[in-house]
């Protein structure tokens, strides 16, 4: 086996412990297509890129068995790059505006697509003014509009980003918890239907436990990033 298949499989038994099905994405930004497809190899399916010239330029040299997430802050004037550009888009995590969905239903309509795009509600549970995503009583609007005005996506649940130090302050991960129950009730539909993307590698086996649906770990699998990337 090798060294990467092994990581991988380490780590998919540490989010199992927690004993609910949670999606382990593996984060690819500056990681080169060929240890991409290593990973599926390994029994990743879903990945994610955070920059639209990255994924645009890098996902069509992958299988196309990998389903990919958008995890990055998207400007609206990037929108219809992004869908153009990856027409095996997946979902796209970091929604966090009435126009940017509305710019990404115009994209997804332009670009023919046979199924709904996915979306998540980026929430920002921390109140850092550094971090995206809206405030927490504002995500039940959000998920409503995109439900009622945007029939080429799907809201498929929330994200969100921790503190850095959030293992001693779990109350990010319960606030996106709670936050799920309200956007559940605005849209009538079980709370369970709803995806929680929360956890990082420093963090994923506390979001797990808090009741995160998928975890999204880089260093972890692919070791340090060769060049910083901006968040
Ligand atoms: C880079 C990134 C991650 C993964 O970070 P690691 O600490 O390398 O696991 C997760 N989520 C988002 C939005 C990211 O940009």
């Amino acid at each position: 086996m090798t060294e990467l298949a092994a990581t991988i499989h380490r780590l998919q038994d540490r989010i199992r412990a927690s004993g609910r099905e949670i999606t382990l994405l593996a984060v690819t930004k500056t990681i080169p297509p060929e240890r991409v497809d290593a990973a599926l190899a390994a029994g990743i399916t879903v990945f994610g890129e955070n920059k639209v010239q990255e994924a645009k330029a890098k996902i069509p040299l992958v299988s196309s068995r990998a389903h990919w997430h958008f995890i990055g802050h998207l400007q609206t004037n990037k929108a219809k790059a992004l869908v153009a550009g990856v027409p095996n888009l997946a979902c796209v995590e970091t929604v966090d505006s009435a126009k940017l969905a509305d710019k990404l239903q115009q994209a997804a309509v332009a670009a023919g697509r046979a199924e709904a795009l996915g979306v998540l509600v980026q929430v920002n549970t921390s109140g850092e003014e550094s971090k995206h995503g809206v405030a927490p009583s504002d995500a039940p609007a959000l998920a409503t509009h995109i439900a009622a005005s945007c029939p080429a996506l799907t809201v498929r649940g929330l994200m969100t980003i921790g503190m850095p130090d959030y293992t001693t302050r779990p109350e990010n991960f319960l606030c996106l918890a709670s936050v799920r129950d309200a956007v559940a009730s605005a849209l009538a539909v079980p709370p369970s239907t709803l995806e929680l993307s929360m956890g990082m590698s420093g963090d994923f086996e506390a979001a797990a436990e808090m009741g995160s649906t998928s975890v999204r770990v880089g260093s972890s699998i692919f070791g340090a990033r060769e060049y910083p990337a901006a968040a």
